[in-house]
């Protein structure tokens, strides 16, 4: 497969856009649906290079989404087309970096500079369990918060979007993440729309920060206050998955935007 192409020629058709480019100079594409009057949620997938066939699963929610309604979602499939192509095929573009990893790229998380993207969010940065200090195939957290450019894009994005909640897919673990350091009424909240989520596609929701830091969940949590959680698909096997994998994620995931925002509806009524 060509992911790149597959995002760009599944966004064809809708009024896709970019919301920035990459370190090797692909653009990071996004499509809005539905209103933009209500409830707004962002879905990013694909930010870890080696689980870039998660955009499959946004692709799919663009189609099902449909229009009509004042809430909207932005779908976002591939955050790092960089990581993507080279996960693929070993293609380095543009990365001096890359060209000297090539035997790893089976196993690369990264950017093109070796930023693990998903620890490159100013939320706790440079604090995780698992971080390191130097370019590499996963865990690095840049030189700074958001020094990453598809990370700058992001937030940028989000921060002129502000969304009522937001959606992260990963892989693997069939499991939820929800939770950063919330208290009191937040934390309810969050919790409670993680849940809803979770019992939606069939995962298991996991409570407790367990060492996270620098990602995008952890940042739109704290520092947007609002309910955002990590979705690792595909229960068992392990890495390098192919896009076959995803045969039972993709049905049972198209119709998580809009359950999520009318459980974003209903907890604001029930307040
Ligand atoms: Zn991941």
């Amino acid at each position: 497969m060509d992911i790149i192409e597959t995002v760009s020629n599944g966004m064809r058709g809708y009024n896709k856009f970019s919301i920035g480019k990459s370190e090797c100079g692909n653009d990071i594409l996004c499509v809005h649906r539905g209103g933009y009057g209500g409830k707004q949620l962002i879905i990013i997938g694909g930010i870890h290079a080696r689980e870039c066939y998660t955009a499959l699963v946004v692709l799919e929610q663009i189609a099902a989404f449909g229009t009509g309604g004042a809430d909207g979602a932005y779908f976002i499939p591939l955050v790092n087309p960089d990581g993507a192509l080279f996960f693929e095929k070993g293609d380095a573009q543009c990365s001096e970096f890359l060209a000297r990893h090539v035997d790893e790229h089976r196993a690369w998380k990264a950017n093109a500079l070796g930023v693990d993207l998903n620890n490159n969010f100013d939320a706790n940065w440079g604090t995780g369990a698992q971080n390191r200090r130097s370019p590499y195939s996963h865990g690095y957290i840049g030189e700074y918060p958001a020094s990453a450019k598809e990370v700058r894009a992001l937030v940028d994005f989000t921060l002129n979007v502000r969304p009522n909640a937001t959606i992260s897919y990963h892989m693997m673990g069939g499991e939820l993440y929800w939770e950063f350091f919330q208290t009191g009424e937040r934390k309810r909240r969050d919790k409670a729309f993680a849940t809803a989520l979770a019992d939606y596609i069939d995962v298991r929701r996991v409570d407790g920060d367990l060492g996270s830091a620098g990602g995008y969940k952890d940042w739109c949590v704290q520092y947007l206050h609002i309910p955002a959680v990590t979705i690792e698909l595909i229960k068992q096997g392990s890495h390098p998955f192919e896009a076959a994998d995803l045969a039972l994620e993709i049905p049972l995931n198209a119709g998580l935007p809009r359950y999520a925002l009318s459980v974003l509806k209903e907890s604001e009524q029930g307040k």
